[in-house]
């Protein structure tokens, strides 16, 4: 056993340290595709020396302090959904694997806020809050494969995000165990004008400012009523811009998801006439407002160019939006496939999205690259690109997804954007925070400096 197990076997009990080889193989990546290329080819470098599964948060900061004393990188392990690499750990390194705890701490009726601790799955989570009449307004596609403490590391983003905000809307506050081993946690208000905000230093901190531990979300009472519209455009610029105009005035509906021509093609074809992009709206909500919503939708989609298409293409979605191939789908058959989400303000966004899909049909062995939008704003939206690629020779597979990856993000800050919408950063996009953040990046360094200056928490994750 290494010297970091033999410690916390000391520390914490051998119950909760395990070092054997399905366990150290668990963790050994996330849900990174080019992790899971590179162990297919048998070159993915490294892995975790030690997994600890800690109970508490005293449990976690024995830890961290131990991973201190011994200099060993630490790496918070969520449920390893994460699709950029951030939990796919360094050589030797120690994983803190959160799922035992799980537990949700707090309900609070009358202040409409919860307490749960952070390697609680959101499924599960969701489920427990509904049992109770509310919701958490909070459904990535993950939804049962990622924790509390991932969406908020990662500043994840739900599917009903435009009415009721992304994670770090719906977090209120939390604990985290820093670098050093303090604990801290933010204080249990509805707003505070007492400085800079601390609970927004770890939303999207990635595990490399410290460990999360226990998260404050917000609540919303269950909707009284929901209703399904959608939407044929001609164009994606059309579609984008009856977007801006529902959101431009006020509307919220909760989903507002256009998707351009292959894509409404590929999952509503049933329905979608040939060539046409499709916006899919969900209003809920009180009765009367999802009436004037749905109302407003429908004349400003007409308004735009739109043809209503009815509710079935909404229920289908809502049916199977969970629905994923897995890596292996495409592996098996030599080709790679992933997503890149990013975002521009409305003035950028048609040609944001016009130079990506240029730049991603000129690499070699590319099948299909195409787009929707599911995060609208009233300054601007995401858009969330697809590609498959079946390179000639499976050789070069890394190298033609890095042409692809690295196309994508250089178009888009060419362009205004940010090179991430919802998955953050990990080790995939790196390299591209210092040219995201320009002048603020060396605030962040100087963050990590103060907090970690020993660089334990996840190197390589978030900061090159
Ligand atoms: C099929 C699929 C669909 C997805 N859909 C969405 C979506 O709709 N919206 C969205 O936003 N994302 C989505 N994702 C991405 C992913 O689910 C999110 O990034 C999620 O928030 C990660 O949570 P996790 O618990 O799995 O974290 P992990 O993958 O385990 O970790 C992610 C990062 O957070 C850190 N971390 C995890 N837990 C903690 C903690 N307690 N304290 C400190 N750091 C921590 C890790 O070190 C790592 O850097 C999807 C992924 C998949 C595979």
């Amino acid at each position: 056993m290494t010297e970091i197990g033999q410690t916390l076997v000391r520390e914490l009990g051998a119950d909760r340290v395990a070092e054997d080889a399905a366990t150290l193989a668990a963790h050994r990546m996330d849900y990174w595709i080019l992790a899971h290329l590179r162990a297919r080819q048998g070159r993915l470098a490294g892995g975790p020396a030690c997994v600890v599964r800690p109970r508490s948060t005293a449990e976690v900061a024995a830890t961290v302090r131990a991973a201190q004393r011994l200099g060993v990188a630490v790496v918070p392990y969520g449920a390893g959904s994460g699709v950029v690499g951030g939990a796919t750990p360094p050589d030797r390194a120690l994983v803190i694997d959160l799922s035992a705890m799980d537990a949700l701490l707090e309900v609070h009726d009358t202040a409409l806020y919860s307490r749960v601790q952070a390697g609680m799955l959101g499924g599960a989570y969701e489920a427990a809050v509904r049992a109770r009449g509310y919701t958490s307004g909070h459904y990535p596609q993950s939804i049962d494969r990622s924790t509390v403490g991932g969406w908020v590391a990662t500043r994840a983003a739900g599917q009903f995000s435009t009415r009721y905000g992304n994670i770090e809307e719906l977090c209120l506050g939390l604990e985290a165990v820093l670098p050093s081993g303090e604990v801290v946690r933010t204080a249990l208000v509805p707003r505070a004008s007492a400085g800079p905000n601390v609970r927004e230093i770890f939303l999207g901190s990635e595990g490399t400012l410290g460990v999360i531990t226990e998260v404050t979300l917000r609540l919303q009472p269950l909707p009284a009523r929901r209703e399904l519209a959608s939407f044929a455009f001609r164009t994606f610029h059309d579609g984008l811009e009856a977007m801006r105009r529902i959101v431009r005035v006020g509307w919220r509906p909760p989903v507002l998801r256009l998707y351009d021509a292959p894509e409404a093609a590929r999952n509503f074809s049933a329905w979608a006439p040939a060539d046409a992009c499709l916006l899919l709206v969900v209003s809920e909500g009180p009765t009367t407002l999802v009436d004037a919503e749905l109302a407003a939708c429908a004349a400003t989609a007409t308004d735009a160019g739109g043809t209503a298409v009815g509710p079935e293409p909404v229920a289908h979605w809502l049916e199977h939006r969970n629905v994923v191939p897995s890596w292996d789908f495409f592996l098996d058959r030599e080709m790679l496939a992933d997503t890149i989400e990013v975002a521009a303000t409305w003035d950028r966004l048609g040609a944001l999205y016009t130079a990506v899909i240029g730049a991603l049909g000129g690499v070699e062995g590319m099948v299909v690259a195409s787009g929707h939008s599911s995060h609208s704003y009233p300054q601007g939206a995401n858009i969330y690109f697809t590609f498959v690629l079946k390179p000639a020779n499976f050789a070069d597979a890394e190298r033609l997804y890095l042409e692809s990856w690295s196309r994508t993000l250089r178009a888009t800050l060419d362009n205004g954007g940010t090179i991430s919408h919802h998955h953050g950063i990990g080790r995939m996009r790196a390299s591209w925070v210092a040219e995201e953040l320009g002048s603020a990046y060396p605030v962040l360094l100087a963050l990590k400096r103060a907090l970690d200056p020993a660089g334990v928490m996840n190197p390589g994750a978030l900061i090159a």
